[in-house]
This record gives C-alpha cells, structure tokens and sequence, in this order.
C-alpha cells in the first residue's frame, strides 16, 4: 500500500508511521528524518535546511522534491511505502504525483490527521526523542522504554517555533487535505486520541 500522511506537526504522524512499518513492513519516507540526518552529517543539504528548519520555516520545495524523487527509486519502497511529512505544499504534491506517474505507481490513500492546535503546541512542547533508536516519547521519559537510550528535546519543538510551524502548516499544508480530497483519496482521521485508538481508526479507514 502507498500512502501520504498529513496532519499538522504534532498530530502524530511519526508514530502512526512507525506503527504501519512495524506492521506491515511499508518503507518509511520521513523527509522530516532525511533533513535531520543531513544536517547531523554537515552535509552542504544540512548545512542548507538548517536554517529554515531551526525557524520552523519549510525547506524550499526544490531541495525536498530531489530528495523524495531519489528515496521512491529505492528499491524497498516496491512493497509500499509511507511519506510522513511529504507533500507540504501543493508544488510538492503536484511532483509527487508526476513522479508517480513516471514510476508507474498510484497512492492508495492520504490519511491526515485532524488535531486541536492547543492539543498540538501541549504534545510537542513535551515530545522527547531517542537519540539512539529515535522512539518518540514525552518529558516523563527519562531514559527510553524501548532501548535504554538517552532522550533529547528537537531544536524546533520550543514554543515560539512550535507556533510558526503551525503557521506554516496552515498556510502551505492544510490545503492539500482539499487537493486529496479533490483525488478522492483522503482518509480523515480523529487524531486527538489515545494513539493506539487512532491506529486503529486509521486501519479501518484503510482496510488493513
Ligand atoms: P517534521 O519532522 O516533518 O516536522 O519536519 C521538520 C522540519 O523539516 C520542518 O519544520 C521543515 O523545516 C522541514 N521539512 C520536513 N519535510 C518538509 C517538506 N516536505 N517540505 C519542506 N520542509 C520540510
């Protein structure tokens, strides 16, 4: 199965894909994780995201466009992949769906996930990630339940950016929801929810 995953930052996203990939074995194409790689490694792409993803701006539509372009030619992606943060904007969706179209490969769905804001800026202002095997968890998590690892706080989950990324959400990404719509592939999922019930809904949505 080939899917999109929107939802405001915060709604989830990282940890239904995780959830989906642990059980269905989809490739996980988090272009969120691809940046943050690079910028870890200095890379000239790194040292060019870095300053709009430390002011929770998005990264222009060019650099992010090559980087999922080249991930889909992978070849894990052949039993279903997962884009978690792609498209952003419209500009990325319509690639996207060019790219497709040359690869010979349909979406199956786009599930976004539909979030309070104050709900958002409340669970990002307290996420916590795993710096050794990136689990996604809280403040209360001292070291992480999954491997032992040390937790860290992201540069861009301080309020003030929090804020501007949602910004940036609604004015470049929420109107994807409607060009899916549009396609007749959106799935609208409640996402203010435990998460395990959210996975659930999303795999009724889906047929899973
Ligand atoms: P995420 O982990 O998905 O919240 O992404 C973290 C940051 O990476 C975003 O705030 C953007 O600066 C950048 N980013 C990730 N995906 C994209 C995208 N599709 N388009 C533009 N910028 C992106």
């Amino acid at each position: 199965m080939n899917l999109v995953l929107l939802g405001a930052p915060g709604a989830g996203k990282g940890t239904q894909a995780a959830n989906l990939v642990s059980e269905f074995s989809f490739a996980h194409i988090s272009t969120g994780d691809i940046l943050r790689a690079a910028v870890k490694n200095e890379t000239p792409l790194g040292l060019e995201a870095k300053k709009y993803m430390d002011a929770g701006d998005l990264v222009p539509d060019s650099v992010v466009i090559g980087l999922v372009s080249e991930r889909l030619a992978d070849d894990d992606t052949k039993g279903g992949f997962i884009l978690d943060g792609f498209p952003r904007t419209i500009t990325q969706a319509v690639a996207l769906s060019e790219e497709l179209d040359k690869l010979g490969i349909a979406l199956d769905a786009a599930v976004a996930l539909v979030v309070n804001p104050d709900v958002v800026v409340a669970r990002l202002s307290s996420r916590r990630c795993c710096k050794v095997c990136g689990y996604i968890g809280s403040a209360a998590d001292e070291t992480c339940p999954k491997c032992g690892g040390e937790m860290f706080q992201r540069d861009d989950d301080k309020e003030d950016v929090i804020r501007n990324r949602l910004a940036k959400y609604e004015e470049s990404t929420a109107p994807l929801v409607e060009y899916y719509r549009g396609a007749d592939l959106l799935k609208e999922i409640q996402g203010d929810k435990d998460p395990k019930e959210v996975y659930a809904d999303i795999k009724a949505a889906l047929g899973l």
